[in-house]
């Protein structure tokens, strides 16, 4: 899935309407009046399929017989589509045949309601869809999602990271990655115990999130590592991004360790124009200027720049 796209619990949900007869139309919107639910309409199958990517509707509620693209292909291409693939389609029609439901389900739609039908129960269907999709939303969400800090996890990073690195080599726009690791971390955890280095995991990230601008990717990485993605980024404005975080860190008061500060490790690399280097290539850079960063002393951030061919100026 390119860019995933999480609509806000507070946006109603979109319903998509495909269906050549204006007065099905009609119909369809007179049985959810009055719901909290936005309404987009399209009067051919071709239509559908560009509103279907472009508003990325929460339902479709799809016409079988329809000239020109009908029902069957529109189904088809908006399930072979990664853009309009997880998008539930109801279909509606006059056809009632069983093969041809069996059809509709083969091809991936929800559920099946014959025309002519009742207002109620249309609208019944239309949200029992809709809530369906609403939990699978929710559950695919928690799986990108670590337990403890509330931060992406390690399976979204490596995901969203491949994404952003090929992102970034097709548009030429800057890319930077960082590695943040806590230093001498068991310590606080044998020292003070382990809700206390959770209380730790979990200030750092919430930290982490604060400093951070909207679109950079802050991630768990593992243990008490977290990784960031910073798009639209050059490694010198990262590295002075990462500083702040560094020394915010450094400045933390902790409740149960008043005394004993925690302080950050980062290991930054980027480069103004993406070339060929894989996306690894990256992550090996990056962690190899975090252990620079430990060697040196900890409590610091080293940054190169990845430039287009080779590695320069390492600070
Ligand atoms: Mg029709």
């Amino acid at each position: 899935m390119i860019n995933p796209v999480f609509h806000s619990d507070s946006e109603e949900p979109l319903v998509l309407i495909v269906d050549d007869c204006p007065a099905s139309h009609r119909l369809f919107r007179a049985s959810v009046a009055g719901d909290a639910l936005r309404v987009e309409g399209a009067t051919s199958g071709k239509d559908g399929m560009i509103k279907a990517e472009v508003f990325q509707p929460d339902l479709v509620l799809l016409d079988l017989n329809m000239p020109g693209v009908d029902g069957f292909d529109m189904l088809r291409l908006l399930k072979n589509n990664a853009n309009t693939r997880d998008i539930p389609v109801l279909v509606v029609s006059g056809a009632s045949r069983p093969q041809e439901k069996v059809r509709v389900f083969d091809l991936g739609a929800v559920d099946f309601v014959v025309k002519p039908f009742e207002l109620s129960e249309l609208r019944a269907r239309i949200h029992v869809a809709l809530r369906t999709q609403g939990l699978l939303r929710m559950l695919a969400q928690r799986a990108q999602i670590d337990g403890l800090t509330g931060l992406f996890n390690r399976s979204y990073f490596d995901q969203r990271w491949r994404e952003e690195h090929q992102r970034a080599i097709r548009s030429g726009q800057p890319l930077s990655l960082a590695f943040v690791d806590l230093d001498k971390f068991k310590e606080i955890n044998d020292t003070f115990g382990h809700s206390a280095g959770d209380e730790v995991l979990t200030g750092v990230a919430t930290m982490i999130q604060k400093t951070l601008r909207v679109g950079d990717i802050p991630c768990r990485f593992g243990g008490e590592e977290f990784v960031i993605i910073l798009p639209d980024t050059a490694p010198k404005h990262a590295a002075l991004l990462c500083e702040r975080i560094r020394s915010q860190c450094e400045h933390m008061v902790w409740a149960r360790h008043t005394d004993r500060n925690v302080t950050l490790s980062i290991g930054v690399t980027g480069t103004e124009s993406p070339g060929p280097h894989a996306s690894e290539k990256w992550i090996e850079e990056a962690d190899r200027n975090l252990y620079r960063a430990k060697s040196e002393g900890r409590n610091r951030v080293k940054t190169s720049d990845l430039g287009r061919g080779g590695i320069k100026a390492a600070s």
